[in-house]
Formats: C-alpha cells, structure tokens, sequence
C-alpha cells in the first residue's frame, strides 16, 4: 500500500498530440468525471501551446497544469525557448524535466536535465523529474547504475533538499509508448531503490517524496501497480489522450 502521508499523483503527459478541436472534448469528459471519489491530484500537461486553453478549461476542477519543458536560462536570446516564469504566468504547478524522449531525441544530458531541474525549483514549479534505463542497459544489469547516475546529477547540482519540491517518475524507456509494461514487481524493486539513494542524503526526504510510475500504463494494470508500497501514481503518455482511460487510471489511483 502507498504510505498514508504520500498523497498519490496521476500526470498526463500529451506529448506533441492534439489540436483546439480534441481538447476541448478531452477536457470536458475529464472535468465531468473527476468526481470526489477520485483522492489523486491530476496534472495535464498539453503541449506548450494549449496551456492557456488547458488553464481556463481546468477552472475549479481541481486538476493542475503542468508543462512538457522548460528552458535552463532564465531569458534572452534562446530562440524557440519556454522559461520557468512564462509557465508560471500560465498557472503551471509541475514541469516535466529529463523526459526519455528528450534526453534520446533532443540529446538531454544528466547535466542540462539537472540544470533544468533547478530553474523550476528556483521558480516554485515542481519538476518531474524522469529517470528510466534503455533495455540494454536492463538486461546487462545495470539498471541500478543508470538510475543512480540519473539522480546523482541532479541531487549534486540542486541538493536533497531540492526534492522536498520535487516528484520522480521512473520511465523505463523500453516500456514507454511500447505497450510493453514493467511487471509491479519490476517496478517495485527500482522504485524501492530510488527511495533508498535518497535516504542516503535525507531519510525524511526520501519517505515524503512521491514516485511515479511511467510506460505503457493503462486502465487495466494501473489498479496492480498502484498497489505497491513504492509507487504513488503514474506518468501517462497514450492512455491519457482518451478520457475513459484516463479516468479509469486516476481511479485506480
Ligand atoms: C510517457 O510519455 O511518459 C509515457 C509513459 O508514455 P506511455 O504511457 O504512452 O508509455
């Protein structure tokens, strides 16, 4: 079971899908069925480009927002760039920080992923910070390592006390947007050692802080991982773009 104090946490991750014409049915079929029943906090984060749709849909449900990146400098001539302040002054609480997709595609490293995590922390957003081992690197057994390396950059560069505002999401990256799920106890066990890094540093810290599960999460294994005592909510990528599953994911939570 997930400890008591740690309130659990189901974040949509759109990725670079939808148009004004999909959201806002997404958003209306989200709003409707968020019902009391449902004790996680929820985060949408859109593409950058519908944060201010996303926010005045959102109103009063009670959903947060949160975005996708962030750019490591504060202003200037960074083309193409979204600083911290500019997703604050769109309601953003949470920014996802050191996805996979980012680090493969966009060549992210431990150190401008660690970068980034504190510029949101500097500003007040709350990073999600994403660590995942590639297959490879499961299957050589060095998932451990690449986890810990993940973390240590940021823990060197914004300290522990950094993650006091923070939330983990471990992204295998083979699971993720492969329909190949990690089992619960797969998860578990990198969760557990997530857990156990940052007791190193600060056992409070390392208690309070929520850990996400994400890759290939859908309605019908959320209720199995959620149950692990280390797994305190989920990142969805595909299954957060149909509301049913998603609904039916924060449940679960
Ligand atoms: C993600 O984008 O972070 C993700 C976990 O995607 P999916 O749920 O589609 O695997």
């Amino acid at each position: 079971m997930m400890s008591s104090d740690r309130q659990p946490l189901v974040a949509a991750n759109w990725k670079m899908n939808g148009s004004l014409d999909t959201i806002r049915p997404l958003m209306g079929k989200l709003i409707e069925g968020i019902r009391a029943d449902v004790k996680a906090e929820i985060v949408i984060c859109p593409p950058f480009v519908y944060l201010a749709e996303v926010a005045s849909l959102l109103g009063r449900s009670g959903m947060v927002l949160g975005a996708q990146n962030l750019a490591r400098h504060d202003s200037g001539a960074y083309t193409g760039e979204i600083s911290a302040a500019m997703l604050l002054d769109y309601q953003c609480r949470y920014v996802i920080v050191g996805h996979s997709e980012r680090r493969t595609l966009y060549g992210e490293t431990d150190v401008l992923v660690a970068e980034k995590f504190a510029q949101a922390n500097k500003a007040g957003l709350t990073p999600i910070l994403c660590v995942g081992e590639y297959l490879e690197e499961r299957e050589a057994g060095d998932t451990d390592n690449v986890i810990a390396r993940q973390l240590d950059a940021v823990i060197s560069k914004c300290s522990i006390e950094s993650f006091d505002q923070a939330v983990i999401a471990y992204e295998p990256v083979w699971a993720i947007g492969t329909g190949r799920t990690a089992t619960p106890e797969q998860a578990q066990e990198v969760h557990a050692f997530i857990r156990l890094r940052l007791a190193r540093h600060d056992e409070r810290i390392a208690d309070n802080v929520r850990i996400l599960y994400g890759g290939s999460v859908k309605a019908t294994n959320a209720e199995e991982l959620f149950t692990m005592a280390d797994i305190d909510g989920g990142l969805i990528g595909g299954a957060s773009l149909d509301a049913n599953d998603f609904l039916a994911i924060c449940r679960a939570a």
